[in-house]
């Protein structure tokens, strides 16, 4: 055997004998790295490659492809999709990432993201959903920043964090319906100058997905300077049960 590779081996068990991996949902120690202990599997709803062709919303079992929602109105989002429904465990590690910068969160998240993820041309280009400056300064970071570079890693694309700018600080969505979710972001959003996305595949990453308004205004705005295509990938999303009626 060789030295190198003995000396090696042996530092992984050292690290993994002082860092056992643990479980993202509450901490008890797990088999593999960022995975879930068998409790708290069962509690996630993982969403499934099935549903709404545009926005991945589980769809009753049926055969249209596309949600009443979707149907109704078009999107300047061509793609949406999220990992997970949002429940107790997303939201706590959504959460967690958020206020306690938990990089290793990111990839947990990113690892169950990346299965929803499609091939992209070469030239296309993550880009997290952009917080306010004020917001920046705040937090110190943006969490969508933390995923965006994790799933960029797994799916060697390029992390573009400046060409989308929040030019407004929008209060919190959280108690708004959607038309007024619409009018507070819309024109919340737009291009840095100098940054071209001009027929580029553009997959925004964002934490969490509501409604899709803040994703939309994104969208309106890459597309308007010439993007060729706007996706969207979330950890969780909130999934209603007034979507699954048709
Ligand atoms: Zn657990
Ligand atoms: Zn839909």
């Amino acid at each position: 055997m060789q030295v190198g590779s003995f000396a090696k081996r042996s530092a992984r068990l050292v690290v993994d004998f002082a860092l056992p991996p643990r479980c993202a949902g509450c901490g008890l120690i797990v088999d593999e790295v960022g995975s879930f202990c068998t409790l708290c599997w069962t509690k996630i709803e993982f969403l499934g490659a099935g549903g709404c062709e545009r926005c991945g919303i589980p769809l009753e079992a049926t055969d249209a492809d596309l949600c009443a929602a979707c149907l109704a109105q078009s999107s300047p989002v061509d793609r949406m999709r999220a990992a997970v429904a949002y429940g107790e465990i997303a939201r706590s590690l959504a959460l967690r990432l958020k206020y306690g910068r938990k990089t290793a969160l990111a990839a947990t998240m990113a690892r169950f993201m990346a299965v929803h993820l499609d091939d992209y041309p070469e030239d296309s280009v993550m880009m997290p959903v952009p917080l306010h400056r004020r917001r920046l300064w705040g937090r110190g970071f943006n969490q969508a920043v933390l995923i965006a570079r994790a799933l960029a890693e797994r799916k060697g694309l390029n992390v573009e964090c400046c060409a989308l700018i929040r030019t407004r600080s929008t209060p919190p969505l959280k108690a708004m319906n959607m038309a007024q979710r619409r009018r507070v972001v819309s024109g919340a959003f737009a291009i840095a100058s100098g940054k071209d996305v001009a027929g580029r595949t553009i997959i925004l990453v964002d934490d969490v997905l509501t409604t899709g308004s803040t994703a939309s205004a994104c969208a309106r705005v890459l597309k308007r300077a010439g993007a060729e295509r706007v996706e969207l990938i979330s950890w969780a999303r909130v999934v209603r049960p007034a979507h699954l009626m048709r």
